[in-house]
């Protein structure tokens, strides 16, 4: 019988998820099916119990169910445990094992740019998406991250969570007159067409911008980004890929190319 995997959502018809995996599936020679599945805002215990009981092999999760995930999984692993949420279920002889990939999908996307070993980030943003990307972003050894956030207590608090020395919290008022070698946008404000009160300067000579939004124009964070003279600007649709790579390879022990589904995909956009 052909294995099965979906992600689950609510909403979750716009999911490229399916295209990515079965792209994955056609070029790794894998039989496997993939689909979406909706969940009830509610239950989505319910949902996931019963997609298992019926054999389901695995599930990517999104939102708004990554905190719900984390609780439905029987065992966690140690990046998922630091995110405090989950992405990646996978069936096993011991029960659900809950991973998150979307942080190591961010840091395989940079590298395909630059090392980050060194480096002085800027990480703006102390939701869901900051707190996962920020193991994965230590384990590169870069100089400094400094979590900036509208809410300051929040990126504090993250700060006291990971309690890594080369953590550190700020506001935006803060970064006047600093440079970074990396700036990571990890915030929603891309969402509502807008963007985190950045001042002008921030930016490096040859630095990254990084915005985790993807979709088809210009995110308003890449805009000024590029009006302030940064040549290189990557948006979130390589992270997409690559935590969805990471999850195929969980479940199936294969690592995926991913450079021609990304392709494909932009071309979709
Ligand atoms: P959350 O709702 O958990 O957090 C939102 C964060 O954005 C908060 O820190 C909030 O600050 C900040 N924020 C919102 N609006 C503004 C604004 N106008 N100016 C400054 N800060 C603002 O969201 P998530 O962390 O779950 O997601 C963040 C983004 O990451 C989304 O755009 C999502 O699509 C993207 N993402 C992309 C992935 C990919 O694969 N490419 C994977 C996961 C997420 P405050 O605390 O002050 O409210």
């Amino acid at each position: 019988m052909t294995d099965r995997y979906v992600v689950m959502g609510n909403p979750i018809a716009h999911s490229k998820s399916p295209l990515i995996h079965t792209a994955f599936a056609e070029a790794t020679g894998q039989d496997l099916h993939y689909d979406r599945l909706l969940a009830p805002e509610t239950d989505f215990a319910g949902t996931a119990s019963a997609f298992f009981a019926e054999g389901g092999k695995g599930a990517n999760v999104t939102v708004p169910f990554k905190e719900a995930a984390y609780q439905f999984a029987d065992q966690l692993s140690a990046r998922a445990s630091a995110a405090g949420a989950v992405n990646t279920l996978i069936k096993t002889a011991d029960g659900i094992v809950g991973d998150n990939t979307d942080g190591i999908g961010l840091v395989r996307d940079l590298l395909r740019v630059e090392p980050l070993e060194g480096k002085q980030i800027l990480l703006m943003g102390a939701g869901g998406a900051a707190r996962g990307v920020i193991l994965p972003l230590l384990g590169e050894n870069p100089a400094r991250i400094t979590l900036v956030n509208r809410t300051k207590a929040k990126a504090e608090e993250l700060v006291a969570h990971f309690a890594d020395a080369r953590l550190e919290a700020c506001d935006y008022a803060q970064l006047a007159g600093r440079m970074f070698d990396v700036v990571i946008n990890a915030t929603s404000a891309s969402l509502a067409g807008s963007l985190p009160p950045l001042p002008a300067g921030v930016f490096a000579r040859g630095a990254l911008a990084y915005d985790m939004m993807y979709g088809k124009g210009e995110t308003p964070f890449l805009h000024f980004a590029r009006e302030q003279g940064v040549d290189l600007r990557l948006d979130g649709l390589g992270m997409l890929v690559e935590q969805a790579a990471a999850a195929f390879e969980l479940w199936r022990g294969v690592r995926p190319d991913t450079l021609p589904v990304l392709t494909r995909l932009r071309e979709g956009l």
